[in-house]
């Protein structure tokens, strides 16, 4: 049975991540999963998120094969699926193009947690996914190893995606690593070479 309120929660978060700036226009991609139904909610491809209504939503199975819905799921709807094979506690998956997150991942360069504020993703640093086209299966398959242990990646030359036991705690993993990916490059810019020791995030989590 199709869900309206799982259709409402993508709208709301895919134009929360549109209002703080952490993708534009049409870039960036939604889901939320309905576990029972072995259904997934996405948004749909090539549509702004002003002109984003839950009707717009499309729900897809785990094949995605379209289940309801009169467009096209986003081009990297096998990326969602994949993240949600990987990670069975998921209920959401976010993917923006955050500009500092971005950057990093355009260099290769993965984020060290260098503030508490990475505490919200697990204090681990944020690994860059080997480069793949967006849209292609193999772009989907380059997210399983760099988050075995995470929950948030970088996809290189491209984005960042973010899973979290909802979709809104999926945005808040990517509203960090953007913070976090900030503070990092302002560090860089000004000499830094020292960052905080990976130990205290350690101690921090372990009580
Ligand atoms: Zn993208």
């Amino acid at each position: 049975m199709i869900n309206l309120e799982m259709k409402e929660e993508v709208v709301k978060i895919a134009k929360k991540a549109d209002q703080m700036e952490l993708c534009r226009h049409k870039s960036g991609n939604f889901s939320v999963i309905d576990r029972k139904e072995k259904l997934i909610y996405i948004t749909p491809s090539g549509i702004s998120r002003e002109d984003l209504t839950p009707e717009k939503i499309i729900v897809v199975d785990m094949e995605g094969n379209i289940v309801d819905g009169n467009l096209q799921p986003s081009i990297e709807t096998s990326m969602h699926i994949t993240a949600y094979k990987i990670k069975p506690e998921a209920g959401g998956v976010a993917h923006t193009h955050s500009r500092y997150s971005t950057i990093f991942a355009c260099m290769g360069k993965e984020i060290p947690p260098v503030s508490i504020e990475a505490i919200h993703y697990g204090g681990k640093p944020v690994k860059v996914a080997e480069f793949a086209p967006p849209g292609s299966k193999k772009l989907a398959q380059t997210i399983v190893e760099p988050m075995k242990e995470s929950d948030v990646c970088l996809l290189k030359y491209h984005g960042v995606i973010a899973v979290g036991e909802d979709l809104e705690k999926a945005l808040i993993k990517l509203i960090y690593v953007e913070e976090v990916a900030f503070l990092y490059y302002h560090m860089l810019a000004l000499g830094q070479k020292e960052f905080m020791p990976l130990n205290l995030f350690d101690a921090i989590l372990n009580g």
